[in-house]
């Protein structure tokens, strides 16, 4: 496997040191951003493997706010992110994961924590290579393998987070999942208190596959419960939410 960069987001010195000398020393590439131009400006030019995002960050432009661009930026889209957060920004850490950040790691942390969750959040935006055969769900052609997805024959790019929603809901076609049952089957934990984030990868994903996201063909909600997906001879959901 080729080297694989990793772009870490932070102004704390002693913090980019000792993350970046154990992504170093697990045989990543590292580059450094210490705010958010020079971050958005790194990820155009070297289009890193995953972002260790900061959420504190000094200038205009904080760590929730460069993962809003990443996400609305359709080159950049399905880059990985892992969002550092202090204790007390449960809030931030909610709307980071809503935005569309990968996963998280609470400060202060230990320096192989954030190695471990890097390599799961790549490993989940590799695919595990071992579940071949695509997944066909009306026109939606999901390749679990190669990690890449078709709607309408139009190739869709999806975060990890996205990628692994569809693929569980394709998995378990037609049978209603909740909010909880998807965190678990998605995250590798589940996150108490964060099960509305799904509500938004939902949203999320609605808008890259579904031909008209405002009435669902494919991913459907089911109240009061959560989610199921189904084949597109069924009639579109009214809009509601
Ligand atoms: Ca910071």
């Amino acid at each position: 496997m080729p080297e694989q960069t990793i772009l870490i987001v932070e102004d704390e010195p002693h913090i980019v040191e000792v993350v970046r000398d154990y992504l170093k020393q697990a045989g990543y590439r590292v580059l450094v951003a210490g705010d958010g131009p020079a971050a958005l400006g790194l990820v155009r030019r070297e289009r890193p493997d995953l972002v260790v995002l900061d959420l504190m960050l000094p200038g205009g432009m904080d760590g929730l706010e460069i993962c809003r661009r990443l996400r609305q930026d359709p080159a950049l889209a399905d880059t990985p992110i892992l969002m550092l957060t202090a204790r007390t920004e449960e809030t931030d850490r909610i709307v980071g994961l809503e935005l569309g950040a990968d996963d998280y790691v609470t400060k202060p942390f230990s320096p192989r924590e954030v190695v471990a969750r890097v390599r799961a959040v790549l490993r989940r935006a590799r695919g595990t290579g071992t579940q071949a055969g695509l997944l066909c769900v009306g026109g939606i052609v999901i390749d679990a393998a190669g990690h890449s997805v078709t709607a309408g024959g139009q190739p869709v790019a999806l975060t990890p987070t996205e990628f692994d929603l569809l693929v569980v809901l394709a998995r378990n076609t037609g049978r209603t999942l909740s909010r909880n049952q998807l965190l678990e089957l998605v995250y590798d934990v589940a996150y108490e208190g964060y099960d509305r984030a799904i509500d938004s990868h939902v949203r999320n994903l609605r808008r890259k596959i579904e031909p008209d996201p405002g009435r669902p063909r494919y991913i459907h909600t089911v109240y009061g419960v959560g989610y199921k997906l189904t084949g597109a001879e069924d009639e579109p959901q009214e809009p509601s939410d």
